[in-house]
């Protein structure tokens, strides 16, 4: 899994995404354009995303159970979504890939195929999405969050035994730090386990690579697609033998009185009903722009953006950025702080409001982990995240807008 960047001279031409000159209102009754920080809860759509959906939409069947024209293009261009998704993720050529709902519906869908009886590891930080999927179904060995890269490898490694399962985000979705994951990877086969990767925030921001992992999750509306896709990428034994993640058409082979023959193919076994097609082609459009972009060149402008953002963030009094590994652990652009006197939601609700900058704010689905990160107390933090219509200006107005409003508090 590729984690690190080389850095470039020239700026690479970045894929334009929709509404990036949208105003929004200000209390006052203005209209400033709108700087968006919140690209890890959800990205805006790219324009090839929606060029892509606007050539698909008017011209769709049902795919795979039609003879008609129509449906056979629709199937063939989902079937080919299937493989630029594949391409995107650089997985094995046998590797299944699963069409979902999001992440956590993939982590859900990898639960369901999990056999009874495996360890699964988990880490007591982890995203919710990884968190709770196993926990009512699986032994399930909570680690506690560790306290450095190379503690998270040493944990792991000393828990995980043949048959069982490590499951671990690459890229924190609260702090940004990526994990060390081709150690964790190697941890896991070393001692005959397998380890599925949450992709939910390394997939927008860095290349991916599969080659050792065994499961990868990632979700479309982070990826700069609309709602509603996501994949499970995977070794295909475990999902092959599991009932079907829903029953009904297109999971079964054969129907008798009585009698169910399921399909032995992941993608038809695990995709009953009619599919969300144009989320499949949407997700894969989304991937193919960013391929064609270069992914580690957009790394690379990103990491400036995101040095530039993080520089202006340290200038601000009483801010103070939370970190699991300190500040100079390798990150994707999130970054997440509190500051004095202020208290998280009333922050993001006046940027709103004052500046028209959009932040998060609250316990990022990742309670345990934002409680460690505040020393053990229940509380909230604000987070900033950046993406590909993220520019230097956006940054320095949240940095002004914050300098002003701490000035105004001292
Ligand atoms: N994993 C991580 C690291 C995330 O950041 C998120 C969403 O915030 C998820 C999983 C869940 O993603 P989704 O809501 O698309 O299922």
């Amino acid at each position: 899994m590729s984690s690190t960047v080389s850095s470039l001279q020239l700026e690479p031409a970045l894929p334009a995404v929709a509404g990036a000159d949208v105003a929004v209102p200000l209390a006052n009754g203005s209209q400033v354009p709108y700087a968006n920080f919140d690209y890890a809860a959800s990205a805006p759509c790219l324009l090839a995303v929606k060029d892509a959906l606007d050539a698909a939409l008017p011209l769709y069947a049902s795919v795979h159970r039609g003879a008609g024209h129509l449906s056979r293009m629709t199937t063939r261009a989902y079937e080919n979504a299937r493989q630029t998704v594949r391409r995107f993720a650089a997985a094995r050529p046998d590797d299944s890939v699963i069409f979902t709902r999001n992440t956590t519906d993939s982590m859900n869908l990898l639960a369901s195929c999990v056999p009874l009886g495996t360890t699964v590891v988990v880490f007591e930080s982890e995203h919710h999405a990884n968190l709770l999927p196993w926990l009512h179904r699986h032994f399930v060995v909570r680690l506690p969050m560790p306290r450095s890269p190379e503690d998270a490898v040493a944990t792991a490694a000393d828990v995980l035994a043949p048959g069982g399962l490590l499951v671990v985000t690459a890229a924190s979705n609260v702090t940004g730090e990526l994990w060390p994951i081709d150690e964790l990877a190697a941890a896991a086969h070393a001692r005959g386990a397998r380890i599925a990767v949450d992709a939910a925030q390394l997939a927008p921001h860095r290349p991916l690579d599969m080659s050792n992992v065994d499961y990868l999750a990632f979700s479309g509306h982070k990826l700069y697609a609309p709602f509603g896709s996501g994949v499970l990428i995977g070794r295909g034994d475990w999902l092959r033998d599991a009932d079907p993640y829903l029953r009904g058409g297109g999971a079964s082979k054969t129907v008798g009185s009585g009698t169910v023959i399921w399909a032995s193919a992941p993608e038809e076994r695990h995709e009953a009903g009619s599919p969300n097609v144009l989320g499949a082609l949407a997700i894969s459009a989304a991937c193919a722009a960013l391929d064609a972009a270069g992914r580690p060149a957009l790394a690379a402008a990103e990491e400036r953006l995101f040095a530039h953002l993080r520089s202006g963030l340290s200038s601000v009094p009483g801010l103070r950025e939370l970190s699991l590994w300190g500040p100079d652990s390798p990150r994707v652009g999130i970054v997440s702080f509190v500051i004095e006197g202020w208290d998280p939601h009333s922050l993001a609700q006046t940027l709103s409001d004052s500046y028209g900058i959009g932040v998060r704010d609250g316990k990022m689905c990742a309670h345990n982990l934002v409680r460690q990160l505040l020393g053990g107390t229940d509380g909230s933090i604000v987070r900033a995240s950046i993406g590909l219509g993220t520019t230097r200006a956006h940054i320095d107005r949240l940095v002004t807008a914050l300098a002003e409003l701490t000035t105004v508090r001292a």
